[in-house]
């Protein structure tokens, strides 16, 4: 069963121009989930994890999964403001402007083994930034692992010193 097909295209969304890679078909569908799942974990080759990081929001999906999987604590990095706790922030570029990631304080003890999940890789800022976090709190990156890579943005250039993975590549 393939779970390519559950990913669904639409043009021009958020704006003009973009295609996006819509995942929710496959968050629908509880075979295609399964399937994408065990490619993910396949790519670990059992190696231990002790913390999955998911980026906001649509890391959370299979984020969590990997990380009920894995036996391992799952750590939400968010957007600005919404995190309760004490917290740890790292800013990354957009087309214009900057933004920036938060996480808590308490989520990563020094040498955790943290896995870094996200659905889509794109021009990597989101992806570097989470990486930062991570490390700014002592943690060891094993794996950054994503859904999808999309390759002519060449995201993979900015997490180039980290093992990366991607289930789908366009
Ligand atoms: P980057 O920081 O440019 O690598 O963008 C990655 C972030 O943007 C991820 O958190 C994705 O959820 C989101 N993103 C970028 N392109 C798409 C897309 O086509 N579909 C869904 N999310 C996307």
């Amino acid at each position: 069963m393939q779970f390519e097909s559950y990913i669904r295209d639409i043009q021009g969304f958020p704006k003009e121009g973009i295609l996006f890679k819509d995942i929710t078909p496959l968050l629908n569908n509880p075979e295609a989930r399964t399937n994408c799942l065990k490619v993910l974990l396949d790519s670990l080759k059992n190696q231990k994890i002790d913390k999955v990081v998911g980026a906001e929001s649509r890391g959370f999906f299979f984020g969590m999964l990997l990380a009920q999987e894995l036996n391992a604590g799952f750590v939400p990095v968010r957007k600005p403001k919404k995190l309760p706790f004490d917290k740890i922030s790292a800013s990354y570029e957009l087309e214009y402007g900057s933004d920036s990631l938060e996480m808590h304080t308490d989520a990563i003890k020094k040498g955790d083994r943290v896995l870094i999940h996200d659905d889509v890789l794109a021009t990597g800022g989101t992806a570097k930034a989470v990486c930062e976090l991570v490390e700014k709190l002592g943690g060891e990156i094993v794996q950054c692992n994503f859904l999808m890579e999309l390759t002519f943005l060449n995201g993979r250039e900015k997490i180039d010193e980290y093992p990366v993975f991607a289930a789908l590549t366009y």
